[in-house]
This record gives structure tokens, C-alpha cells and sequence, in this order.
């Protein structure tokens, strides 16, 4: 999960929609306001693309707070599944308030030889601990039908892991080269870990975790 800013001001139609009776959240650009700030990406799984995209209501409105309802910043761009599984669950991290980035709360990876996904906490409060058990829920899974879907899930992520991984390797090969003949990969890596690629907070993590890495392509991660 990542840090996103949401663009201001708010839609203008959601204030009248708000009046309205049984008003539309999802009036005007709203939709495609949500799609360029999350980067076409579902919040939680980081799915780029998702073709399920639901208007995700992070403080829930439970159908009685009409001002959650219609808040624009209440209004985030998930996938349906994460949007299901989340269901009413309150208190997780916020990922559109830069003081509660997940990505420095959360580390997330992606085992290889494993297939698996390990969330570790880096912060001890109830907000990443339950953002934690909702991304561990999302790629592993807790009932069979969960644990399928998760593992659908893992597949996609490992194509775009090992993928990357490749590029990693091709370029720390390469690094006796010239700067210019290694700058394809470069780009290609840095395309990887740019917010809105495709499950990019486990790319950012490699990086982060290797201290070789690290050194030349933190610039990358801002
Ligand atoms: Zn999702």
C-alpha cells in the first residue's frame, strides 16, 4: 500500500448530489478523478488496472452518515474484491495522509521460492496492525475461497516480480559498462518503481532491502 495525494478541490457535483434523495457518489468526474489519483490502481492490492473498480468509501458510511458518504476524501479507488473483503473495518492507515504512509509503516514482500507474501510491521500502532491483517487477508487469504483467489493473486504479482528481478540482475551485470549502455534497464526499473506500476510497493521494498540497491536507486523511490 503507498502514499497517493488526492487532487482538490472536491468534484463539484458531490455537494449536490449530497442533497439530493438517494444522491449518486459516484456522479460527474468523480470516477475518473479517483482513476488518476490512485494511478488506475486498486488501494490495497496495488492491482494496476483492475477491470472491477468500485468507489470505495474508506471511513464507512454504513448508509447513515450522509457527510462519509459524499466526502471527496472519503472517496477512495479499490477493486472489488479488497472493496468486499474490507467490508466495514475501520482504523487502518489512510494512505492519502502523507503522515500515515503505510509504505515506511508497512513492509511488504514477495517470497520467490515461496510464492508467498509477508507483511511486517514497522510500526506498532492499532492502525498498521490492522492494515497488516487486512493485506495479509487480500494476498493470502484466511477461508478456501479467499485462499484461491489470493493465490490467482500471488500469480500476477510473481510474473511482475520476477520480470523486475530480471532487470535488477541485467543491470548490476552491466554496471561495468557505460552509464549509457545500461540506461535502458535503468529506465525500465526505474518505470517498476514508480507509484503507479503494477504492485509497486513490493518492487520499492527489494530496493529498500538491499543496501547495494539502495545506494543507486533510492533516488527512484521518492
Ligand atoms: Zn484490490
Amino acid at each position: 500500500m503507498l502514499y497517493f495525494e488526492k487532487s482538490q478541490p472536491a468534484p463539484a457535483c458531490l455537494e449536490a448530489e449530497k442533497l439530493r434523495k438517494n444522491g449518486d457518489y459516484k456522479c460527474g468526474d468523480v470516477i475518473l478523478r479517483l482513476a488518476d489519483d490512485f494511478k488506475n490502481k486498486c488501494y490495497i492490492c496495488e492491482a494496476k488496472e483492475p477491470t472491477d473498480i468500485n468507489v470505495e468509501h474508506f471511513r464507512p458510511h454504513k448508509d447513515k452518515d450522509i457527510d462519509l458518504k459524499f466526502d471527496w476524501n472519503n472517496l477512495f479507488f479499490a477493486c472489488s474484491r479488497c472493496n468486499r473483503t474490507k467490508g466495514t473495518q475501520e482504523d487502518l492507515l489512510d494512505c492519502t495522509n502523507k503522515l500515515e504512509d503505510p509504505e515506511l509503516r508497512l513492509k511488504i514482500v514477495y517470497q520467490v521460492s515461496t510464492k508467498s507474501v509477508q507483511i511486517v510491521v514497522k510500526e506498532g500502532s492499532v492502525k498498521a496492525q490492522n492494515t497488516a491483517e487486512l493485506l495479509q487477508t487480500i494476498y493470502n487469504g484466511t477461508t478456501p475461497l479467499q485462499k484461491l483467489n489470493a493465490a490467482n493473486l500471488r500469480k500476477s504479482i510473481d510474473a511482475e516480480i520476477q520480470n523486475f528481478t530480471r532487470l535488477l540482475q541485467k543491470y548490476l551485470l552491466n554496471r561495468h559498462l557505460s552509464e549509457k549502455a545500461n540506461q535502458l534497464v535503468l529506465e525500465k526499473i526505474a518505470d517498476h518503481l514508480s507509484k503507479s506500476s503494477n504492485f509497486a510497493g513490493f518492487k520499492r521494498w527489494i530496493i529498500r532491502d538491499n543496501e547495494e540497491l539502495y545506494k543507486v536507486l533510492k533516488a527512484y523511490l521518492d
